[in-house]
């Protein structure tokens, strides 16, 4: 029985899984992405996460037949790097991951966009797995997007999906990618989060800051979004209904273009705030769809937070020996 293993590199953490032939996940591991150091660093810190997960899945290290890695930045699978991972400590340039991987696994190394394997695991095994077309949406710092056409991946010249910078205001706000009006600047969590800091500094009232500081986190999490809803807080009602408005008017005119069977949401904003939300963004998408007679799914991401790493072993599948 082969076992695969895979790996989804996030800015904050490295989640890990083991799974069997059908994907059943055997073991698991969550460890914190490295703040300091650089890529040979998180390098390191990924082939430990995959040392827990065997642990847990009671799997030796020399049965794993291939390995899969869902990372940010620009992914070359054929030459094995990763380029530019800017929320990664300083991977501005070039690195060998897949080398790295290898050698310390020696097994082969499947490497892709962390967003597309995330689509791919929902279309196959998750929500969107009755469907033959998909729109992957996942709200978290940014706002990452997958797009599969009939149950193929369509990532364009390498650059599609990029629902996140759909201009949802022509003369909007700056978004962190530095163009104006996308979505991603009135939705991303990192945006949301700056948005926030400006309109304390005008004067305005929020809890959002003070549960930060009560939790010790360096940053406006999705725990704490949900928090400052549940107590009500304003400021944190009305940011997070326009990051709903901002999503609804990108995935309708996605569905416009388009027209997939269904949409899943993700993403750690997304899984946090659950079904509520996903309701939400469906009722702000409906008055921007043409074919509104006949409105396609809008569902939650089904695997939660595991669901980058088991799309990884998905694509480690095509790697391994059997396969070669
Ligand atoms: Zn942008």
């Amino acid at each position: 029985m082969a076992r695969y293993g895979g790996i989804d590199l996030g800015g904050t953490k490295i989640q890990a899984v083991v799974v069997d032939e059908a994907h059943e996940v055997l073991g698991s591991s969550r460890l914190p992405t490295p703040t300091t150091g650089g890529p040979a660093d998180v390098t390191l810190a990924m082939i430990e996460s995959i040392n827990v997960a065997l642990e847990d899945a009671g799997v030796a290290r020399s049965d794993l037949a291939a390995v899969g890695v869902g990372s940010p930045g620009v992914v070359d699978d054929a030459a094995g790097t990763v380029t530019s991972a800017r929320n990664l400590p300083d991977w501005e340039g070039t690195y060998p991951l897949g080398e790295k991987l290898g050698a310390a696994f020696d097994a082969p190394i499947a490497l892709s966009n962390d967003v597309n394997v995330a689509t791919q695991a929902e279309f196959a095994l998750g929500a969107a797995k009755p469907f033959r077309s998909l729109l992957g949406v996942f709200w978290g710092t940014g706002v990452g997007g997958g797009v599969i056409l009939d149950g193929e991946l369509w990532e364009g010249r390498g650059g599609a999906g990029e629902i996140g910078h759909m201009v949802v205001k022509s003369d909007g706000r700056t978004c962190p990618c530095g163009r104006v009006g996308c979505m991603e600047a009135y939705a991303g969590r990192g945006a949301m989060e700056t948005r926030a800091r400006e309109k304390v500094a005008d004067g305005e009232k929020t809890i959002l800051f003070d549960i930060m500081e009560e939790r010790g986190k360096p940053r406006l999490s999705s725990g704490i979004w949900q928090r400052a809803l549940e107590k009500d807080d304003d400021m944190a009602h009305h940011m997070i209904d326009r990051a709903v408005g901002a999503i609804g008017v990108a995935v309708a005119s996605s569905l416009n273009l388009l027209d997939v069977e269904a949409v899943v949401i993700g993403g750690g904003l997304g899984l946090r705030l659950g079904d509520p939300y996903v309701e939400k963004i469906r009722d702000a998408m409906m008055p921007h769809l043409f074919a509104d007679h006949h409105p396609p799914e809008v569902l939650l991401a089904s695997l939660g937070d595991l669901g980058g790493a088991i799309g990884a072993t998905l694509i480690a599948v095509d790697k391994a020996p059997a396969h070669a």
